[in-house]
């Protein structure tokens, strides 16, 4: 029998941190309204995919005199862990506050933490609090210049769909390290999976969440968005991107603290989740009652 986990999935931008890609691009001293509106939505008009036209635009910017200067890949991880303001409120504690619900319930419980971001890996992922207590963080990835060591090229692009690749990867047990990039494609049994979708919690706030949204939810799992109420473009694509459609069970402003509306809702979640696997693994169930066949 598989070791019980339960996984938090989540989204980086806008939904655990402020807009990391933004924040370095005005780090660097780029007009950010001229990147975003004007350069990336020339190529978008020309039938690019969103996430490789700004990294298209990113690269071209970097060079000595360039507008984003030099970067290396060592800049970006500076930069990474120059962010732990970015991240939203409880963020830093939820993975050990959701560990201690669960392990209270039934002790042999893990609770893992990943993060699934369109934006730059090494700058989500050396975030202090993330890199502290994420399992693993996907996200777009840079290839440097043998010569300059400045990045030139593109490694890895993470779309909307591309995300999904790596829910099933955290589904199926396949190591962030893993360099053969088919492997998610072997065929398992959904009963022997590392993390099954019943026990993976997916928070997003954007149209690139949408794929995994469905996904966690359609095969069992909860999906929760995030958006700010403050923005009224942002509570109109929570009302009719995400509730109008039902691809998320509700949507919250992004606080993760105990008694914060989404924070207590991810606790319930997990708590419900536990009782269940619980209740499978020892045939007791929550109110002491005991099942005649546990489930496996
Ligand atoms: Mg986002």
């Amino acid at each position: 029998m598989t070791k019980p986990i339960i996984a938090l999935v989540t989204d980086c931008d806008d939904t655990v941190a402020g807009d990391t890609t933004t924040k370095f691009l005005s780090h660097r001293g780029i007009d950010t309204a001229k990147f975003w509106g004007t350069e990336v939505k020339e190529l978008l008009a020309r039938g690019w995919d969103p996430s490789l036209a700004y990294l298209k635009r990113l690269i071209a910017n970097v060079g000595k005199g360039k507008p984003l200067g030099e970067v290396t890949n060592q800049v970006l991880r500076d930069f990474g862990a120059s962010l732990e303001d970015s991240l939203y409120p409880g963020v830093a504690t939820l993975r050990a506050d959701l560990q201690s619900i669960a392990a209270e319930i039934y002790p042999e419980i893990t609770v893992e933490f990943y993060v699934i971001s369109g934006g730059m890996k090494l700058v989500v992922e050396n975030i202090p609090s993330l890199k502290a207590t994420c399992n693993a963080v996907y996200g777009c990835e840079f290839e440097q210049d043998p010569t300059t060591g400045l990045i030139c090229d593109l490694m890895r692009c993470v779309t909307f769909t591309e995300k999904t690749r790596y829910i099933f990867e955290i589904n199926k047990g396949i190591s962030p390290n893993n360099m053969n990039p088919y492997a998610v494609n072997t065929d398992q049994p959904e009963n022997e999976r590392r993390v099954p979708f019943k026990n993976m919690i997916y928070v997003g706030d954007g149209l690139t969440d949408i794929p995994s949204f469905s996904l966690v939810k359609a095969r069992g799992g909860v999906s929760f968005g995030v958006f700010n109420p403050g923005q009224e473009a942002s509570a109109q694509r929570a009302l009719v991107e995400f509730l109008s459609t039902d691809r998320v069970a509700s949507m919250h402003s992004p606080k993760y603290g105990k008694t914060d509306d989404l924070g207590a809702l991810i606790r319930a979640a997990v708590t419900r989740m536990a009782k269940r696997i619980k209740a499978e693994r020892t045939g007791v169930t929550d109110t002491g009652a005991v099942r005649l066949t546990p489930a496996d």
